[in-house]
């Protein structure tokens, strides 16, 4: 797994080798020499140049970018099926984050590991994803391959997110104002018994019974599952 902010990830007081020859060694039957050796191909294979030289720095000695492919070098190490990304590129510029991105699609592809990529951004979405879910309070609400959500969206959240992105195309570009989700995320601690996004859905005043039950998640088309009493 791999998290949002490297720097709180890595010891600050151990050397990027210690860190990667750790892993190795504790899940790999391999000896130090055979470990140091790895950790070189695996930090070169997240394109860290001088990888040999490199290991002997500690992670203050990195960028933020560089940090993050350290961890991504971490997780992979010992070739997992599965790697799980939360939030893997926001604490990251965006050149920065584009190429980070990119060494995963490449290392998925490459391992054919499966990524289950945690955001909130549906532009990393649109570019990384087979299938999407998206989640409010604690549930599922939408689930689809990810070219019928963009196409077909269901769930007024996901059509939220949608909105909040910028756009950078049409007559009235840098003039437009940024949608945001009027509220706040319900709190956890009592969940209401009826639908959570209706105290900020926009079409919940409109809409027969949002606010007496809890809508199920069910198939509006095939693969295409949504939690809301008015699809579309
Ligand atoms: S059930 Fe009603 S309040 Fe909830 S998301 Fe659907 S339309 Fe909005």
């Amino acid at each position: 797994m791999i998290f949002q902010d490297p720097m709180t990830s890595l010891n600050p007081t151990l050397t990027i080798g210690t860190q990667i020859v750790e892993s190795l060694r504790r899940h790999l039957d391999l000896s130090r020499e055979q470990a140091r050796r790895r950790a070189v191909e695996i930090l070169e294979e997240v394109e860290i140049a001088d990888a040999g030289r490199r290991l002997e720095d500690y992670p203050h000695r990195y960028s933020g970018g560089m940090r993050q492919r350290v961890m991504i070098a971490i997780a992979t190490a010992c070739r997992p099926k599965l790697l799980i990304a939360d939030e893997p590129t926001t604490a990251l510029d965006v050149t920065v984050q584009a190429s980070v991105l990119d060494l995963l699609h490449d290392l998925r592809r490459h391992h054919r590991m499966a990524l289950l990529l945690i955001t909130h951004d549906m532009g990393v979405v649109a570019e990384m994803a087979d299938e999407v879910v998206v989640m409010y309070a604690g549930q599922v609400v939408e689930q689809a391959p990810t070219l019928e959500l963009f196409d077909h969206t269901e769930h007024p959240y996901t059509e939220a997110l949608l909105a909040a992105l910028p756009q950078v195309d049409g007559a009235d570009v840098g003039r437009r104002r940024l949608a945001a989700i009027p509220g706040r995320p319900p709190s956890l601690l009592e969940p209401a018994a009826t639908c959570r996004f209706a105290p900020r859905c926009p079409y919940a005043s409109r809409a027969d019974g949002c606010a007496s039950s809890m809508p199920e998640l069910r198939a509006i088309r095939p693969n295409h599952y949504a939690r809301t009493m008015h699809p579309e």
